[in-house]
């Protein structure tokens, strides 16, 4: 039994459709991650779910590792091959299958990235309404039960996928939950699909929830002069039920990042982004009530409009604000961490992170989606400098552990992948036994992307 044994039967089924060509290997060895590449022996390119699960049952034979790869943004080291194997690549099966409108859902393939699917959805007046920011695939936002900017309004991946086709570790190819809005059949399995990081299965087919189009958007912007004050105005917009779309938060280092890399003209303060979605009338009624916490805040320059080009520009500065705060400092590569808070004990989590990273020897700057508690230290390092990478680990290690003293999550949607491996005895103490149990149940030989979410021998 071996990894070319196993290369040499998948080359008969996929022909040039399984690569092992070097720079191929390269590019699936890494993703968007500071750990150090480690290829895969090949890289497999089914165009349907039989070929998934014959290269799968090919691969249990053989004892050889198989890793899904949707489009390569993860963070945590996710998709590193680290005993080698196959890496399944699934932008092949990038298709809509059906759209069914008038229940407001829609079968996709899970190498369909989140822009894709929403240019197909335009003309139905229906979207798919999770943004990770990155043009991330369906299916690994899945995999990785991703959320972002709209979570707040919208939900995670948890609460957007209804059902799922998954070819498990022995090949066997299996259908969880259904189009009906609910079930009470039985263990909900699409949920423990959702967020397994390829660790249990791989997901080849996605029924996913539609919202409608909003009839108007208006989004806004405000400065502030304390982290506080802005963390404040986004709790009592919360309490105070006003329906937010999007409400996010950069603090000033990522304000100054904005205006060198966008051409913003923002002070190089505190900020939050927001976007309100509904009719004409509560669009504009709940940015003029969010309007009034801000300035009892003390916020200032509060600013709104229904325009969709100041919409676009606003939110493309904000999804580039990864590659904006990495040059802030020429040539840097980074360390993103994210944790996830009680929504009461944000201010708190950020402003100690904040500290931190101040008084550490490398710049941080950090953003987030707030409205849910949840928020991202970009910790930026010179490539190759092993001191700046352990001050960075070292202030992410530090942020965990604030995260489950405050009563929140080691990660609040990038996911375990190998980096957050260490904490999770620490946030979930015998429950990660139980998810090993599982992973043991369905994966015995712990070929499905080995080394992630687990520490199995
Ligand atoms: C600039 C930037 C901003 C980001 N912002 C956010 C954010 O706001 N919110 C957020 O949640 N994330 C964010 N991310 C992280 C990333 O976009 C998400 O983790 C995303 O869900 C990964 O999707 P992907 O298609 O790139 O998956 P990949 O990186 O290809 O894979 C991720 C994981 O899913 C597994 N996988 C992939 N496809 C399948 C499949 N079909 N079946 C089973 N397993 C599979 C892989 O093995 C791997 O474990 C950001 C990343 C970047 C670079």
């Amino acid at each position: 039994m071996s990894i070319q044994s196993a290369i040499a039967e998948l080359s008969l089924v996929l022909g040039d459709r399984l690569s092992s060509a070097k720079p191929d290997l390269e590019l699936h060895g890494q993703s968007e991650t500071h750990f150090t590449t480690m290829p895969p022996d090949a890289v497999a390119y089914p165009e349907n779910t039989d070929e998934v699960s014959k290269i799968v049952r090919i691969c249990a034979a053989q004892d050889c590792p198989v890793i899904g790869w949707g489009a390569g943004t993860s963070l945590e080291g996710h998709t590193s091959a680290v005993r080698g194997g196959v890496c399944v690549d699934f932008s092949r099966m990038n298709k809509v299958l059906v759209v069914n409108a008038e229940d407001m859902d829609v079968v996709v393939q899970p190498g369909i990235t989140r822009e894709d699917l929403n240019t197909d959805l335009r003309a139905t007046g229906l979207f798919f309404p999770v943004d990770p920011g990155a043009n991330a695939s369906i299916g690994g936002m899945a995999a990785t039960r991703a959320s972002g900017t709209t979570a707040v309004r919208y939900g995670t991946m948890r609460d957007n996928v209804r059902a799922l086709e998954v070819v498990l570790a022995d090949g066997r190819i299996i259908r969880t939950g259904s189009r009906a809005r609910k079930s009470s059949a039985g263990y909900d399995l699409t949920s423990l699909f959702v967020g397994s990081e390829g660790t249990l299965g791989l997901i080849t087919e996605l029924t996913l929830k539609l919202q409608g189009q909003p009839e108007a958007v208006a989004s806004a912007i405000c400065a502030f002069d304390a982290i506080e004050d802005a963390v404040n105005t986004v709790i009592t917009t919360i309490q105070m039920g006003i329906p937010m779309a999007r409400i996010e938060f950069v603090d000033s280092a990522t304000a100054t990042a904005f205006n060198i890399y966008a051409g913003a003209n923002m002070p190089e303060v505190p900020h939050l982004l927001v976007e309100f979605h509904g009719s004409d009338t509560s669009a504009s009624e709940d940015a003029r009530r969010f309007g009034e916490i801000v300035d009892d805040m003390g916020g200032k320059g509060f600013e709104w409009s229904t325009k969709a080009e100041d919409r676009r520009a606003l939110w493309a500065m904000r999804h580039n604000a990864y590659y904006a705060c990495l040059a802030l400092r020429r040539g840097a590569t980074a360390l993103v961490t994210d944790i996830c808070v009680p929504i009461s004990r944000l201010a708190e989590a950020v402003e100690e992170t904040r500290a931190d990273i101040t008084n550490s020897s490398i710049p941080g700057p950090i953003l987030g989606h707030v409205g849910d508690g949840n928020f991202h230290a970009i910790l930026l390092v010179e490539p190759g400098n092993t001191k700046e990478l352990e001050v960075a680990k070292d202030l992410s290690h530090r942020m965990a552990e604030r995260a489950l003293r405050l009563g929140g999550t080691i990660t609040g949607e990038h996911g375990v992948g190998m980096g957050k491996l260490d904490y999770m005895q620490a946030e979930h103490g015998d429950g990660w036994a139980v998810m090993g149990d599982i992973k043991r149940s369905l994966d015995p030989k712990n070929i499905m992307n080995p080394g992630k979410v687990l520490k199995l021998n």
